[in-house]
């Protein structure tokens, strides 16, 4: 099979999908592997490491685009990709389809496979390649919330840690899965008063066990998110419901009840975000401003800490990519019902009910 790396095209985006030690894995097995010229640019992962693993470098992204059975990537095909995907191609990255009709209707129309890197399960009903990022972003996102507090960054001139005599900040974090727990490690580590909200007690009882003692866990209720949105210096959105689009659990008129200069880092801004006021943004232009709240809401948050994330990331998808390209993706699939979770549309087909549901799509 022959399976091919394009760079990353998207807003600072600077992970690549594959190690040198990937590239050497596949073609050990007897693929091909087609890079793209500078695809590990952004990680510090030069071509010619690629090439003495094997691999074969080709300058344009077209190329690799045309002769790949197997892409593999990081972010969502962009715009520009689209019209080189091609019909019985399968294409094995992070689509979050159900942020995005405009992909979902692109890839439906290209006729290929998209195994999306979000929905895959193990066999412990885990989504083991959206950990690592997840571990990436949430523990980010605190440290960008913690630059966005500060005055010259519109925030409210606050320190999370607090000094001896003051207050340490207060942050609320929605959502008590992997973004939220990583956070609320490392803003306890902080010295901030953190607040973990989730709908699922048993997780808030687990989180209830580990956490420091400045971590206290809430039942998310509308009442308990008003209560402590308008308490928090720092909110960091980190719902989700797989495959949906993240429920909006702060309404606009609700930023009235925030303090002044208070910040929002919405993670779950790659599924819709869970704030309403919430638009994805970029890492260049990373923040905005409502209503005296300095909104956060980058939606490739790990790229920028490409060369941590690149190797989180191909650590956890190189023995996937391995089973999809010694096996293909039917077989591999028709075997392991969690990888079958992964494949989100075929042929012009949508199989991930969540997102047939998002927009209406036959399933
Ligand atoms: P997860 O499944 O581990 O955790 C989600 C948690 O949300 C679960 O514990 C669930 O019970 C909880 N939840 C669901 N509905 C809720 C509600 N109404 N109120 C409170 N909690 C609720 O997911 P995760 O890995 O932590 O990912 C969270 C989000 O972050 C996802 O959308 C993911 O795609 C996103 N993410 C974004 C980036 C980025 O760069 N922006 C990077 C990584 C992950």
């Amino acid at each position: 099979m022959i399976v091919g790396l394009p760079k990353e095209i998207k807003s600072d985006e600077y992970r690549v999908a594959l190690l040198p030690v990937g590239a050497e894995e596949l073609t050990a097995a007897g693929h091909k592997v087609l890079i793209e010229a500078g695809a590990g640019q952004g990680s510090g992962i030069a071509d010619a490491e690629y090439s003495a693993a094997g691999a074969t470098i080709v300058g344009q992204a077209a190329e690799v685009w045309a002769g790949a059975d197997l892409v593999v990537k990081v972010k969502e095909p962009q715009p520009t990709e689209w019209p080189l995907l091609r019909k019985g191609q399968t294409v094995f990255t992070y689509f979050h389809f159900a942020a995005d009709e405009a992909l979902t209707r692109a890839i439906i129309q290209s006729g290929s496979t998209a195994i999306a890197y979000e929905t895959l399960r193990d066999s412990r009903n885990n989504l083991p390649l959206l950990t690592p990022m997840s571990e990436v972003a949430g523990r980010m996102s605190i440290q960008e919330g913690a630059k966005y507090l500060e005055r010259p960054q519109e925030g409210r001139g606050i320190l999370l840690a607090g000094v001896p005599g003051v207050a340490p900040a207060e942050v609320a974090i929605l959502g008590g899965g992997v973004v939220g727990s990583n956070a609320a490690k490392v803003a306890a580590g902080l010295g901030a008063n953190v607040k973990i909200l989730d709908v699922n007690v048993d997780r808030l009882r687990y989180l209830d066990d580990i956490m420091p003692p400045n971590v206290t866990t809430l039942y998310s209720d509308r009442h308990m998110i008003l209560d402590s949105i308008a308490r928090a210096d720092l909110v960091i959105g980190a719902v989700l419901v797989t495959g949906a689009r993240a429920p909006r659990l702060v309404r606009r008129a609700d930023l009235a009840r925030m303090k002044q200069g208070a910040v929002i880092v919405d993670v779950a801004i790659d599924q819709g975000g869970c704030i309403e006021t919430s638009r994805p943004t970029t890492h260049r232009e990373p923040t905005y401003v409502i209503d005296d709240v300095v909104h956060y809401c980058v939606t490739n948050m790990p790229g920028a800490v490409g060369r941590t994330s690149t190797y989180a990331l191909c650590n956890v998808t190189l023995p996937y990519l391995l089973q999809l390209a010694n096996k293909g993706w039917r077989n591999v699939a028709a075997a392991n019902v969690g990888v079958a979770e992964g494949v989100n549309i075929d042929r012009g087909r949508v199989t991930n009910l969540a997102v047939a549901e998002t927009f209406g799509l036959p399933y």
